[in-house]
């Protein structure tokens, strides 16, 4: 089946990881199928609007390159479909007006001890136009304030699906009768959502399980309407990485990790956290959903090829900053040089004053390995382009400060060797085991001069690079250090 896919946020605050995972997830079962992924803005509630929301929104696809094939479909710019279509329900006696006051609504409440639901029980105790005439309906209609609400039938089994839980039963006794209509003409969600999904022939809504409780009333609208409803699916939710309960921007604040794709406000998103969009989406998809066997690499055609919805899990998913961060790292380690070397200009500045292309390309080969977010680039090939700043103290202590300066005036008679690494490294193993020095100690001698600690890229390929002059250099530095 070619699906049609909607991705449906509401402008009420930026986007946040979990509702990335969800147009991800729309996006490939609409992909995968060859169909369309769609944006739905659904901007009804001008209240709870916030300025920049949208774009937020827009942006945090195109980073990650999540690219519509339809939209951005405003709900706000569609009030005569709504229009249109609520009228169709109360001509057919399963909508109505209901024009009780705060105050009415809030006595009921108060009655009741706070048990009160608007529905088959008590609707005909309340003020609406089952309860008054049709003199009246009108009369008060065209005075405004009202609301219009959908009616939930009695003693009925709503009998719902959902492609990750299987079916549901719920009993349309404990449901509202929830307001369609808002008094200032516009929508709620609950209409809205179901109004343009069958009108935009949505065949998956792949949300939030936040949502799987107003299901049976979004059914009974499709019931109310005769249409068939589409297939849904219920993501479960992301979990904080330690303890109960779902992500928020507070834990993710506290562990020290973003919780935004993309800035928003002061709070820095994974996209200035050194992410690429490749890792994100590939660490997304792994929130929830598990291919075969063992493989955590994804790009994003191979995830459109193998998602599968029936690997999608039911419980929730823990986030792990760790892991994000691991799958970030097998992204960039297979990235090109040159791409490595357009995504971190700062790196690039640093390697342009020295280096030709083709050796900067040579240098981040070199460290591919080594990078488990772009800031580490950066850092990375600062070896190339200077001195340690400071050495490894502690690691300098294991070693004799004999044995460095003899290792070191060693390199510096042969000094000619140092533009041939690989014959110093030879000449360097025939000198320790002359003068009773094992390997290691020369290696992490020589390490902590080059590098300044006893991690890093290969030893001799770094030799080879910076050259003869800048490694005797390198070399008189510590011995007067020492
Ligand atoms: N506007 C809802 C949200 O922001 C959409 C839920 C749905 O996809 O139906 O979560």
């Amino acid at each position: 089946m070619v699906e049609r896919a909607r991705f449906a946020p509401s402008p009420t605050g930026p986007l946040h990881i979990g509702g990335v995972r969800t147009a991800l997830f729309n996006y490939l079962i609409a992909k995968r199928s060859g169909g369309s992924f769609i944006l739905r803005i659904e901007d009804t509630d001008s209240k709870r609007t916030v300025a920049g929301a949208e774009n937020h929104i827009k942006d945090t696809l195109k980073w990650l390159g999540l690219n519509i094939d339809e939209g951005p479909i405003k709900q706000s710019e569609r009030k005569g479909l709504y229009k249109k279509s609520v009228e169709e329900l109360l001509k057919k006696g399963l909508a109505y007006y209901a024009f009780d006051s705060s105050a009415e609504l809030e006595s009921a409440r108060k009655e009741s001890k706070g048990e009160f639901k608007y529905n088959y029980e008590t609707r005909m105790n309340m003020v609406n136009s089952f309860t008054v005439s049709e003199e009246e309906t009108k009369s008060r209609v065209e005075r405004g304030g009202y609301v219009i609400r959908m009616v939930i039938p009695e003693k009925e089994t709503i009998r719902v699906a959902d492609e990750i839980r299987g079916s549901l039963n719920f009993n349309s006794n404990e449901i509202e009768d929830k307001v369609i209509m808002k008094s200032d003409g516009m929508p709620t969600y609950h209409f809205a959502n179901v109004v343009d999904d069958h009108d935009m022939r949505i065949t998956s809504v792949v949300r939030g399980e936040e949502w799987l409780s107003s299901l049976p009333s979004h059914v009974t609208l499709y019931n109310h309407f005769g249409w068939s409803p589409p297939k849904f699916y219920h993501l479960p939710l992301i979990l904080k990485s330690t303890g109960q309960g779902k992500l928020s921007k507070r834990d993710a604040e506290e562990q020290g990790h973003p919780v935004f794709a993309v800035q928003w406000e002061e709070s820095k998103g994974f996209k200035e956290s050194g992410y690429t969009p490749e890792g994100i989406l590939n660490y997304l998809a792994l929130l929830g959903w598990k291919g075969k066997g063992d493989r955590e690499k994804y790009s994003l055609d191979e995830l459109v090829k193998e998602f599968d919805s029936k690997d999608i899990n039911k419980s929730g998913a823990r986030f792990d900053i760790r892991k994000a961060e691991w799958i970030n790292h097998l992204h960039l380690k297979d990235f090109s040089s040159k791409k490595i070397l357009s995504l971190s200009e700062q790196a690039k500045i640093l390697l342009e004053k020295k280096y030709s292309n083709e050796v900067s390309e040579q240098i981040i080969d070199l460290i591919k390995e080594r990078l488990n977010n772009l800031f580490d680039v950066e850092k990375e090939v600062f070896v190339f382009v200077s001195q340690p700043k400071n050495y490894d103290q502690e690691a300098v202590e294991k070693i004799t400060r004999n044995t460095i300066y003899n290792i070191l005036n060693f390199c510096k008679l042969k000094e000619e060797l140092l533009s041939e690494p690989l014959l110093l490294k030879e000449s360097l193993m025939s000198f320790g085991s002359e003068n009773k020095i094992s390997f290691g100690n020369i290696m992490k001698t020589l390490r902590l001069c080059i590098v300044g600690r006893l991690s890093g890229p290969d030893l001799f390929k770094i030799i080879d690079i910076i050259g003869p002059e800048e490694t005797l250099q390198r070399i008189e530095s510590l011995i007067n250090k020492i």
